[in-house]
């Protein structure tokens, strides 16, 4: 699994930076990818890689504003001439998002020849999709704006060949079926299936937070602890604390303060203000703590099993 970030950029784009947008790439395990909000430049960004459209097959907004939107009718459009014909696509967002839609389809005369379904989500909601759970929880900004926690679905451990050699069950189709039951039989004996088997594989757990204030809630802390990644912004960079609290923010030092209590494998900062020179932002990266990183365009991490415990 990897995470990808397409748009870095805060508010306004740059030729450096392009409005958010994020891929989960969960190929190897669904061969699905998920988008994280839709940015203007959202198709121009999937030019330059591999991503295929007809792949995104669920996309999450975290909230209506242009800067995480504007690219999304453009790319549900592009999508059904990409490959995308008659393959099923989910949008979950906030409420507004679908009659959003539907006016800019109705108004443009736009047609899809795929099943598009909207799902307007709202806090503490649980969504399944395939092989995750995605926990939704309100966050604190001007309008409506949420984390998607995405956690994978824990896997039982493979079979242990040599347990089951011991009782004289050597490889072959018997594994396959033993795999798929709790109990089997082998010569007049009942075994349990979980006494065959390695320890069950924790599923990993990938927080993606919209624009959103530093917040302090205990429970909104447990539930991104021993996340794999976060991804936060941080709009403001140099102190600002008060000035991005009040339009509704966050700076990066309040980020770092508020999450060191928990644990997580990488913390990836995004939402970058434009008036930041390169200079200044190689001079904070080389200060902050391992496992944390100011993004970029196209700035990739893969996801491995149990990274928070290689932080
Ligand atoms: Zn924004
Ligand atoms: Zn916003």
């Amino acid at each position: 699994m990897q995470f990808t970030v397409l748009g870095s950029g805060a508010g306004l784009p740059s030729k450096k930076r392009h409005t958010q947008s994020y891929i989960l790439d969960a190929v190897d395990e669904t061969n699905q990818y998920i988008l994280i909000d839709a940015g203007e430049a959202l198709q121009h960004r999937i030019l330059h890689t591999s991503i295929k459209p007809s792949k995104v097959r669920s996309i999450f907004i975290t909230h209506l504003h242009g800067d995480h939107i504007y690219g999304l009718p453009g790319f549900l459009s592009s999508r059904a001439h990409q490959g995308g014909e008659d393959l099923p696509l989910t949008i979950y967002g906030p409420k507004g998002l679908a009659n959003w839609l539907d006016i800019t389809f109705e108004i443009s005369g736009s047609r899809l020849n795929y099943p598009l379904s909207i799902v307007e989500v709202g806090h503490k909601d649980c969504i399944e999709i395939d092989n995750f759970k995605v926990h939704v929880r309100l966050l604190d900004h001007n309008i409506d704006s949420f984390l998607y926690v995405f956690k994978e679905n824990d896997k039982t451990g493979a079979l242990d060949p040599d347990k089951l050699k011991g009782i004289g069950i050597e490889p072959g189709p018997l594994y396959a079926e033993i795999k798929k039951a709790d109990v089997f039989e082998f010569n007049g004996e009942t075994y349990r299936t979980s006494d065959f088997t390695g320890p069950d594989i924790t599923g990993r757990k990938i927080s993606v937070h919209g624009d959103t204030r530093v917040m302090a809630e205990p429970e909104y802390l447990s539930l991104i602890d021993r996340s794999d990644v976060i991804v936060h912004e941080a709009t403001y960079l140099d102190g600002e604390q008060e000035k991005a609290h009040r339009y509704f923010h966050s700076e990066i030092t309040s980020v770092l303060d508020n999450l060191k209590n928990i644990d997580y494998g990488a913390l990836l900062i995004t939402h970058l203000s434009n008036r930041y020179e390169d200079g200044f932002l190689n001079e904070l990266a080389k200060e902050l703590p391992s496992g944390v990183h100011l993004t970029h365009d196209f700035f990739e991490h893969p996801i491995l099993r149990n990274s928070q415990e290689n932080k």
